[in-house]
This record gives structure tokens, C-alpha cells and sequence, in this order.
């Protein structure tokens, strides 16, 4: 079908997406035969070129392999952005196993739900992070758990920026010899290369990526190869210059890779055109900055918070940041002004675009040359179809505010075990994203608010996204979000958490004037909180959910 925003792709970007059917492990295949030197992976002063990554992968491959694993078994992987995670995920794939995400900050109750609900076997983790596997070892069904130091493959840094946390745990840990407990160091040094990787169908899941998703409980979208493959050629497609840069481009791996989002959009992306990937275990702002001017950093995928922290880190304008070329944001919203300013500072594009965990991840984006709408999260992606629904299902026409649905090559095959949650989530070959949005006469879509972040006081459906634009906007504003929280006149009434830039002076009768002049009544926030910092999960999204939490329990104290 003729959609309005195929004449606003650039030139060169294809309507639809030309991607080969095959595993996902064949892309770092490809790079290692086109560029066995280069450097795929580098880490803290140390370097894997593309033939040693290959290498490497096939002997986790191979050691998998012969201790029992067989193809589509799942395969858990507790890791910060390091080369083991890269060696173990795409090893895992070579076994023909099923990945399983794991955040590394999960607590020992999460990581127990999620080792069950995937029926893991195996569990590929950091060695400090021990103990909390340790804690519930009794009651999941591993069989193996493989340990990776993350000094591995360097020496301990003392200036590395590390979760507090885990440096704490550091102290205590002590491995155990316990029969199921094997090193990674000595795996791959005892096995060698897998002779025959398993050439899985492109339709077979390689990845269990668990999301919240449009209904609470934790649950696991299975992404096949061809979900993985065909949104990495997708973001390659959408971006010649990215292309052009072909075994020479630097990508910043700040965004953690266990999120599908930084997986597709640095981790495959990078491997696929054979760039070198720097690492970072955690997005501090401070070590990307250092990486860019290190390594002439050209791609900086990154969050809207990132992009923040970055805009006002002391000294920024003074650094050597210019060789940034290409960035995507995503995950949510961009504010405006975060986008010009780090345009200004660097030289490169931000491309705000949109994704869920559940379209492997990216179904949208602004075009790199062409016309980029303000507050717009772009025009589908070649080979992604989309629509806005009204309440019967019914699509609905350009202006109108509805649900976001897509189908396209990059949409999961579903949840697992839970056909009753994929029901309601795919229907036919759309899935429903739980998004409010709208499209323009043009083609460009425009994400209104998260379906259940929706606040509706006395009768008006208050979008928090809109209020939190105009916040934004406000001079001495670093960060803000706006929740609903029970009120029992109103049904839910207005909060806003502020976060103000450093030396910034404002009072809350400041700011409820200011909003006063710039919003409706019904949709000014009747609490107003400031803030040294908001809580963010681990890809750097603001904690909507948890501030609502603690807005709801500060009503019950007082
Ligand atoms: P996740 O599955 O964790 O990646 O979260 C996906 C959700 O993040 C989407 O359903 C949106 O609600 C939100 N999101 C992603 N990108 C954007 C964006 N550019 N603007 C607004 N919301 C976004």
C-alpha cells in the first residue's frame, strides 16, 4: 500500500527492507571474513579484533556444545556490556540456544522469576554477581552456571566507573567450587572452535528479551534471527552515511546491550558493518565523553537522559567530541532542546526514534537529511507498516489520537508460554503497542503518551508527556515527570518531580505560576517535588511507575 511517509525518506533509503534469511550469528561471520584485523571490541585499553571475537565465539559455541546443551535451550546472560557478554550471546546463538537477557542489577527474587519462567539451564553471569545466584541456587533449574571476571580480559582499573553496589559485593565474594560452576577464562581455553555453528532457521527465537510490556507482569518477547536481522538491516538501511562508513566507524557502546535497544542499535549494528565497538559498562556520561575524544567516537546511540547529562557535563564544550556523526535516541521522548544543544556541541545528527522491546526494537525514526518534525518520532521504518486505531479497532485518519499498531519483519513471534498475553498483544500479524499516538498528513507519527500513563482528573485525560514538555521548556529545568496519583475528588491528580540544573534557583510558586501561564487548569500539577536526581532503570529511562509508587505512599504517611 502507498503510504504518506514514503516521499519524506531520504534519498537512497529503500520503501521496503532487503535482508538475507539467515542466523544472526552470521553478521559477525561476514565482518570477521571482510575485516579479520580490525578491531571489533575494545575495552578499557584492551582489544579483540574480529578475528579473535570470531574465535572466541565459536569456542563458547563449542563448549556449550559438549556439555550437553542442545539447540533452543535457553541460555541466561547476567552481564554488563563486556566482551564476555558479546562472546556469550553470540555463542549461545552458534549452540543454537536461546539467549535470555538478564539485567545485571536485578535483585535474586527478579532473577528467580526470570530463570524459571525461561526454563534457563545455563547462566552466564559476572563472578561478583555470584551471591545473588547463590541465594536461590535451591529452587531454579540450572544446570550449569559459567562465570566471567570482568577483569578477564584486563587489569582492575582503579578510576573504573563502577555500581557502587557491585564493587561492595566485590569485597565478599568468594567463588565456590561447586560442581555446576565453570570459568569462562578456561572454557575457552579448553574447547576449541565449534567445526559446524547450527545454521538455525530464521525463524527460530534467539532471544528472550523480558519487558514489562503493554500489561505489568515480566514476561519474555521471543525475537527470532530474522527480528534481529532484519532490524539491524533496517537501522542500516535508514542510514547511508552509517553505511558509508563501513569498516571504519566507531560506535560507543555505552547503552547496555541486554536491553534489546542498545543489542540492535550498537551491539549488531556495529558488528554488522564491522566497526570498532567501545565498551562501557555503565552509561556514566563521564567515561563516554573520555571514549569519544579516546577513540574519535562516530555513533553514540543513546536516551534522552544520557543526551542530558552529557548536554551539562563541566567543561563539555571544551572536549573533542566533534567526530560524532550519527546518534539515535530512543526509548523515550527527546525533548527538544536536549536535541539542538547536542547537535551544537558535537556536529552530529540525534535521530529521535521509537521502538518497543516487542519489534526487536526499532519501528520508527526521523529521517538523517531530510525534514524531522519537532516532537515527532519520525516515519516508519522500511518494511515496517503502521497504523492509529480508535476503540473499535477501527483505523483511524491522519490527526487523530489512537493506538500505534505495526506489523512488519521485526515484530516477535510472540510472548512466552503466555499465548493469552500474545492474543491480546498480536492480532492477525498487528501488534498493538500500547502507545496513544497520532500521525500527520505527511506520514510522521507522534507518540502522545504510554496508554496507562494516561492521568485522568476529573474527567480530562491529561497526557504527562505534555505537561513534561512544557516543564522542559522551563530555563532552569534539568529533568522532569509528571505521574498521576489517586485523589479522591479528581480521581487522579497531577505530580511533577523536578530535577533543576546545577546552581538553578526556583521556587515551587515560580514554577506553578510559569505552568499556570503555559497550561490548561485541569492539567497543572497540583504537587510539585524537587529533586538532587529521578530514579532510572538501567537503559537510562526515568522510573515512572516508581515515582508514582512513592507518591502514593507519601499520601498514606502523611
Ligand atoms: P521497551 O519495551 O522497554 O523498550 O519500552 C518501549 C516503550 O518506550 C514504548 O512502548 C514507548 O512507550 C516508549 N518509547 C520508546 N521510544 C519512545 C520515544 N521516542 N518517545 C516516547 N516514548 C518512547
Amino acid at each position: 500500500m502507498e503510504r504518506p511517509w514514503f516521499k519524506h525518506y531520504d534519498p537512497g533509503v529503500p520503501k521496503d527492507i532487503e535482508y538475507p534469511e539467515i542466523p544472526l550469528w552470521r553478521l559477525l561471520e561476514q565482518s570477521a571474513n571482510r575485516y579479520p584485523e580490525q578491531v571489533a571490541l575494545e575495552f578499557l585499553g584492551k582489544t579483540l579484533s574480529y578475528k579473535e571475537l570470531w574465535e572466541a565465539t565459536r569456542r563458547f559455541a563449542e563448549a556449550l556444545r559438549a556439555q550437553g546443551v542442545q539447540p533452543g535451550e535457553r541460555v541466561a546472560i547476567m552481564l554488563p556490556n563486556t566482551p564476555a557478554f558479546v562472546i556469550a550471546f553470540y555463542g549461545t546463538l552458534m549452540a543454537g540456544g536461546i539467549a535470555v537477557n538478564v539485567n545485571p542489577l536485578y535483585t535474586p527474587r527478579e532473577l528467580h522469576h526470570q530463570l524459571v519462567d525461561a526454563g534457563a539451564e545455563t547462566l552466564v553471569m559476572l563472578d561478583i554477581l555470584w551471591p545473588r545466584y547463590a541465594e536461590i541456587a535451591g529452587e531454579v533449574p540450572l544446570r550449569r552456571v559459567i562465570t566471567s571476571g570482568i577483569q578477564d580480559y584486563l587489569p582492575f582499573p582503579k578510576n573504573l566507573l563502577y555500581p557502587i553496589k557491585m564493587r561492595r559485593e566485590k569485597r565478599w565474594v568468594n567463588l565456590p567450587k561447586d560442581p555446576k560452576r565453570h570459568d569462562l577464562k578456561t572454557l575457552l581455553r579448553s574447547y576449541s572452535p565449534i567445526a559446524e555453528p547450527v545454521n538455525s532457521n530464521p525463524d527460530d527465537i534467539a532471544l528472550l528479551q523480558y519487558t514489562g510490556g503493554t500489561t505489568g507482569i515480566s514476561k519474555g518477547a521471543m525475537l527470532t534471527h530474522r527480528n534481529l536481522v532484519a532490524n539491524t538491516y533496517q537501522s542500516i538501511a535508514w542510514s547511508p552515511e552509517s553505511k558509508a562508513l563501513e569498516g571504519k566507524g566507531v560506535m560507543l557502546g555505552a547503552i547496555p546491550f541486554f536491553h534489546v535497544y542498545g543489542m540492535t542499535v550498537a551491539m549488531n549494528f556495529g558488528l554488522a558493518l564491522g566497526y570498532k565497538i567501545v565498551l562501557l559498562p555503565r552509561p556514566e556520561v563521564a567515561a563516554c565523553v573520555e571514549a569519544i575524544e579516546k577513540h574519535g567516537v562516530t555513533h553514540f546511540p543513546g536516551v534522552p537522559t544520557l543526551y542530558t547529562a552529557f548536554n551539562h557535563f563541566p567543561g563539555i564544550q571544551n572536549r573533542k567530541i566533534h567526530t560524532i556523526r550519527v546518534c539515535n535516541s530512543g526509548s523515550a521522548p527527546l525533548p527538544l532542546e536536549v536535541m539542538e544543544r547536542f547537535e551544537q556541541l558535537t556536529g552530529g545528527k540525534v535521530l529521535e526514534g521509537y521502538g518497543l522491546t516487542e519489534a526487536a526494537p526499532v519501528t520508527h525514526s526521523n529521517p538523517v537529511s531530510g525534514l524531522r518534525k519537532k516532537g515527532s518520532v519520525g516515519l516508519p521504518f522500511p518494511g515496517v507498516d503502521a497504523k492509529i486505531l480508535g476503540p473499535d479497532m477501527q483505523e483511524l485518519p491522519p490527526g487523530e489520537v489512537g493506538e500505534l499498531a505495526v506489523r512488519g519483519p521485526n515484530i516477535m513471534k510472540g510472548y512466552w508460554n503466555r499465548p493469552e498475553e500474545t492474543a491480546k498483544t498480536l492480532v492477525i500479524d498487528w501488534l498493538l503497542t500500547g502507545d496513544m499516538a497520532k500521525m500527520d498528513e505527511d506520514g510522521y507519527f507522534y507518540i502522545v503518551d504510554r496508554k496507562k500513563d494516561v492521568i485522568i482528573a476529573g474527567g480530562y485525560n491529561i497526557y504527562p508527556r505534555e505537561v513534561e514538555e512544557v516543564l522542559y521548556a522551563h530555563p532552569a529545568i534539568q529533568e522532569a515527570c509528571v505521574v498521576g496519583v489517586p485523589d479522591s475528588y479528581r480521581g487522579e491528580t497531577v505530580a511533577a518531580y523536578v530535577v533543576l540544573k546545577p546552581g538553578a534557583n526556583l521556587t515551587e510558586a515560580e514554577l506553578e505560576k510559569y505552568c499556570r501561564e503555559n497550561l490548561a487548569a485541569f492539567k497543572i500539577p497540583r504537587i510539585i517535588e524537587f529533586r538532587k536526581e529521578l530514579p532510572k532503570s538501567a537503559v537510562g529511562k526515568i522510573l515512572r511507575r516508581q515515582l508514582r509508587e512513592e507518591a502514593i505512599q507519601a499520601q498514606k504517611v502523611s
